[in-house]
């Protein structure tokens, strides 16, 4: 009989099992299905809508993940990977058993997200996070010198160091 955490389910619009661009190393990336934000100029439209993509569990992708060798990190992107904030702490759990660092990409900013924008889960979620890349896409502040980013606005967050201090912290390592 499987246990209800067996069985978190989510909407994703695909998986890569080795990116090089998605964050430092080389990672496993989820995409997950779904986006409120709708930023003029987005790459991935058709991850907007949250009845889109296909249904999966959290447990099936942290098994996908663990079975796949040479990883450095996981990284949840999309869409908004904090519209669905239970799949995100399942992996973000299963990816630090392992042993490999979690970045989460989010069209919310980390203070948005901490006085509760996403709900009470996504802020929850932040608790499992390494680094957060927060902010919508930005068309006017477009950089190609902000590695890992696609908009100047868009930062590279220490999340357990944001937590303690109350205040967004800059990972300075990028
Ligand atoms: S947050 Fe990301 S996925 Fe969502 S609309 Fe903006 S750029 Fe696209």
């Amino acid at each position: 009989m499987s246990t209800q955490s067996e069985n978190t389910r989510c909407r994703i619009a695909g998986t890569v099992r080795h990116s090089s661009v998605d964050g430092p190393g080389v990672r496993y990336v989820v995409f997950f299905q779904g986006c409120p934000h709708h930023c003029p100029g987005c790459q991935n439209p058709e991850t907007w809508d949250p009845a889109g993509g296909e249904e999966t569990t959290a447990e099936h992708l942290a098994e996908e993940m663990r079975s796949t060798r040479y990883l450095d990190g996981i990284t949840l992107s999309g869409g908004d990977p904090l519209l669905q904030p239970s799949a995100v702490i399942v992996l973000a759990d299963a990816a630090r058993e392992k042993g490999l660092s979690v970045w989460c990409y989010t069209g919310w900013t980390f203070e948005a997200l901490l006085q509760g924008a996403a709900g009470e889960t996504a802020l929850e979620a932040l608790r499992h996070i390494d680094v957060l890349v927060d902010g919508p896409f930005v068309q006017d502040l477009l950089s190609k010198e902000h590695i890992f980013r696609g908009s100047s606005n868009q930062r590279l967050i220490d999340v357990q160091a944001s937590l303690a201090a109350g205040e967004a912290v800059m990972t300075g390592a990028w």
